[in-house]
């Protein structure tokens, strides 16, 4: 323990200086000024007013989805209004913008009222609307919450759905229940319609043009930018994608007994062909089966210099009744009250998806210098977050990293093979259906009154090459549920993978000797720690995520790393 504490002191004393080298290099003075001091007066109040709350929803937050009690929900809920109550006091932004409009010399200073700027402007809704926004984005998502679509007369569940998808070979009966999967899209539609527009009054009454371009610049991106890496992205991995698909129809026709020419949406395995279909008989489950999968994770991180004990003790890893079925790492107080909530089964997926949860702890005040002011004392953005954890998360199907931490892998070739192949699909795949959301997104919010049943499958032709069937024409669109409930966001979970395969080839090439990234391995090499640490984890939010991109790999984010994966051998 004392070794961990020394260890997160000399990180966060290194941290500092280098975070205060790369603002100082910036910003050779850093003499105070009037609005210096103004600023300093608003973060000051801010950590008075703000952090205490913070600090309290995350606490409740973690209440709610441990235990699934009512009062526990309600006590977060109640939470949460008093926060967006507090951000949304109308003087207080006028002081803020201000400051934010005639920025103090100080870099640090500055950086601080630039995120603060962006956080209270978020919630500068008049009341009103925000109140009819949540009230429909209720309303839909509860319908999609009830609604269950009738096949042969009878009621048929999400999972229902998914099982005939999966398995069955009976091409009318797949067709059925893809049908009875996009049915809630017509329930919802005019709903979705109405929340649109009323995204869109605010984002206007904000001075956007649009919501989208709203919420991308809160997170402090534009259109542009991001449609730029998507366009890049796109080209890079077209040719890749259309050649593991033509694999994958062949095995699907074979299969079900249909032609590829004749393949239809149904024919996938879920119904928006997001995820990779079983079609390859490579199971990774098996080596899991007798896997520690928590005492890997403590050995692989502490190997590499970032251990996690204190983290792991503070969580609540394992399955029990009410508890959230999902994973999340949260971070609590950005004082090193760090947690993971997990439901742990020995396989390949929780193994993944500890690596990836884990990989969120160590950066967060965890290993970021807490000498580093609260306001930037967090990860730069939710792309660079994500982008560590699917960096870790990578490890689960490489059988080298598995003999590495001791685990015996039977065939090492082939699970290896059976690994990549099945990495590849899956990011593939994704990357192609993150392509259809951000452009669909972008443009229902441009022009929410063109034809968006046509928009819609227009871009799912194009990027999936999954083909729209015979005369249809309804709002499939509306049958996914992040268009409501996750607006603008999707785009962040690839921006992500991008940053993690250019971050993991910036390490192969600086500290592991030019490891091929697709082989490389970071078991027991402190120096892999001690890279992530300096160039990522050190800055904080002082650099922005391009900033933080182009400090820890040399290059601003694009989309080369993560297609050179993929480039046929
Ligand atoms: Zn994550």
């Amino acid at each position: 323990m004392t070794g961990n504490l020394r260890r997160s002191l000399a990180a966060c004393l290194l941290g500092n200086l280098l975070a205060m080298s790369i603002l100082s290099s910036a910003a050779p003075t850093r003499a105070a000024d009037d609005t210096s001091t103004a600023a300093e007066a608003f973060i000051a109040g801010h950590l008075e007013k703000i952090r205490p709350l913070e600090i309290e929803v995350a606490r409740s937050w973690w209440l709610a989805n441990t235990t699934g009690k009512d009062e526990a929900f309600a006590r977060k809920q109640e939470l949460e209004t008093q926060l967006d109550v507090a951000l949304s006091d109308k003087a207080r932004f006028a002081e803020l913008k201000k400051l934010h409009d005639k920025p103090p010399a100080d870099k640090l200073i500055a950086r601080q009222i630039e995120l603060l700027y962006l956080q209270y402007l978020g919630k500068q809704v008049p009341r009103e609307l925000l109140e009819k926004m949540i009230a429909k984005s209720n309303a839909v998502e509860q319908a999609f919450n009830v609604y269950r679509p009738k096949v042969d007369g009878r009621d048929v569940t999400d999972s229902e759905i998914r099982k005939i998808l999966a398995q069955s070979t009976d091409s009318d009966r797949r067709r059925l229940m893809w049908e009875a999967s996009k049915e809630v899209g017509a329930v919802v539609e005019a709903d979705l319609k109405a929340l649109v527009a009323l995204r869109n009054e605010a984002a206007k009454q904000l001075g956007f043009k649009n919501y989208h371009a709203m919420q991308l610049n809160l997170n402090e991106q534009s259109q542009d930018q991001v449609l730029a890496l998507f366009d890049e992205l796109d080209t890079l991995t077209r040719e890749p994608f259309l050649a593991a698909k033509r694999e994958i129809d062949g095995r699907i026709g074979k299969m079900i007994g249909v032609s590829i020419d004749e393949l239809q949406p149904w024919h996938y395995h879920d119904p928006f062909f997001q995820e990779s279909p079983a079609v390859f008989d490579a199971d990774l489950d098996k080596v899991f089966e007798k896997v520690d999968i928590l005492k890997l994770c403590r050995e692989f991180y502490a190997g590499i210099g970032l251990p996690i004990d204190d983290v792991l003790a503070r969580s609540d890893l394992y399955e029990k009744p009410g508890k959230s079925p999902h994973a999340f790492c949260t971070d609590i107080d950005r004082e090193g009250d760090v947690r993971v909530l997990a439901n742990i089964v020995s396989n390949e997926k929780w193994m993944a998806t500890m690596l990836h949860e884990l990989g969120h702890s160590v950066y967060s005040s965890k290993y970021i210098p807490r000498t580093l002011p609260y306001v930037v004392r967090s990860h730069s953005h939710i792309l660079t977050t994500e982008g560590v954890a699917m960096m870790f998360e990578r490890f689960s199907k490489n059988a080298d990293w598995l003999a590495a931490m001791q685990v015996t892998v039977d065939d090492p070739s082939a699970f290896n093979e059976a690994g990549a192949l099945m990495r590849r699909n899956q990011l593939l795949i994704f990357s192609r259906w993150c392509q259809v959301m951000l452009r669909f997104e972008k443009s229902l919010y441009e022009n929410p009154d063109q034809d968006l049943n046509a928009l819609w499958w227009n871009l799912v032709e194009k990027y999936q090459g999954v083909r729209k069937p015979k005369d249809r024409n309804l709002p499939d669109y509306a049958a996914k549920i992040h268009i409501v409930s996750a607006p603008a966001y999707y785009h962040n979970y690839m921006l992500g993978q991008l940053f993690a395969s250019q971050v993991h080839a910036a390490l192969c090439r600086d500290v592991l000797d030019g490891a091929p990234p697709t082989d490389a391995i970071y078991v027991g090499n402190k120096r892999a720690g001690q890279f992530m640490l300096d160039k990522v984890f050190a800055p904080g939010a002082t650099l922005s995520w391009n900033e933080l991109t182009k400090h820890a790999t040399g290059e601003e984010l694009n989309a080369k790393a993560f297609a050179a994966e993929f480039r046929a051998k």
